[in-house]
């Protein structure tokens, strides 16, 4: 069996004087699909720093915090088997480089190319086959600052992908797209997942839950409150719980959509 992708236990990590997540325990194996779905101030970004290393969780006794089975991470190596997109990393990248500069970066974690970074034959031909994965080949040598929010996500995607990472953590992946582009990235990332690559999609918009995540956690306040399969998380009543409001669920072609009254 191969080590978790993510082994969380007790994981409880403060920013400022807000203990932003609590006590927090969950395991998502490789080659799973999840969402980790919670409003606003829940923790999902402090959970995804803590990840990426940004943050750090408090050493308490019985905390494990584990990636791949390991406890200790250097960003590059972590980058080569997670790719990470939020959207500290989107506005980093909104500068005067073209697609492929965006997307070659990623083989350095680093925004752009640098005289002391040469790029290889070898990443060349990966950044062709990301940017092709993307369906986003025609936006290679566009100017990142030109582009739509769509065109850009897309980017970002595939400059996670250079690595041909095991798994992918995404930040709330089609905010501020309009209804075209969010169908088309959810297009993708359907392709993605059925081609095997683990999507883990944090979030609070339902309908960025494509079908093929079947497990849904649930995060309120820095603790988990749910984690099952996606029809017994998503139900009217632990919504209700996890957003503080009463809501009507619907589901259909796979996807979930909330409603609230009024
Ligand atoms: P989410 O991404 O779900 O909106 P966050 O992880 O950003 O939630 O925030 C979780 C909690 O931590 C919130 O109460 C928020 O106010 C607090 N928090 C986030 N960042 C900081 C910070 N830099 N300093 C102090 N508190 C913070």
């Amino acid at each position: 069996m191969p080590p978790p992708l993510l082994e969380l236990r007790h994981v409880t990590v403060c920013r400022g004087n807000t203990t932003a997540l609590s006590a927090v325990t969950l395991t998502i194996a490789a080659g799973e699909h999840v969402a980790i779905l919670g409003p606003n101030g829940s923790g999902k970004s402090t959970l995804i720093k803590a990840i990426a290393r940004e943050c750090y969780p408090m050493a308490l006794p019985g905390t494990i915090f584990r990636i791949f089975g390991e406890a200790t991470w250097d960003v590059f190596r972590l980058r080569r088997r997670l790719g990470i997109v939020t959207f500290d990393l989107a506005e980093a990248c909104h500068q005067e480089l073209t697609g492929r500069e965006v997307v070659l970066s990623g083989f350095f974690s680093g925004i752009g190319l640098w005289r002391n970074e040469p790029v290889t034959p070898a990443m060349e031909r990966q950044c062709a086959a990301a940017l092709a994965a993307l369906d986003a080949s025609h936006l290679g040598a566009r100017l990142m600052t030109a582009l739509s929010s769509g065109e850009a996500r897309r980017l970002l995607i595939a400059r996670a992908l250079v690595h041909q990472p095991a798994a992918l953590l995404l930040d709330e992946p089609t905010t501020s797209l309009d209804l075209r582009a969010t169908h088309d990235l959810r297009v993708v990332l359907r392709r993605l997942a059925q081609n095997g690559t683990g999507l883990i999609l944090v979030t609070h918009h339902l309908h960025e839950i494509v079908p093929e995540i079947e497990r849904v956690i649930l995060l309120r306040a820095g603790e988990v409150i749910g984690d099952g399969p996606k029809s017994a998380m998503l139900t009217p009543e632990r919504l209700q719980a996890l957003f503080g409001l009463p809501v009507q669920v619907r589901q259909e072609n796979g996807y979930y959509q909330v409603q609230t009254q009024g």
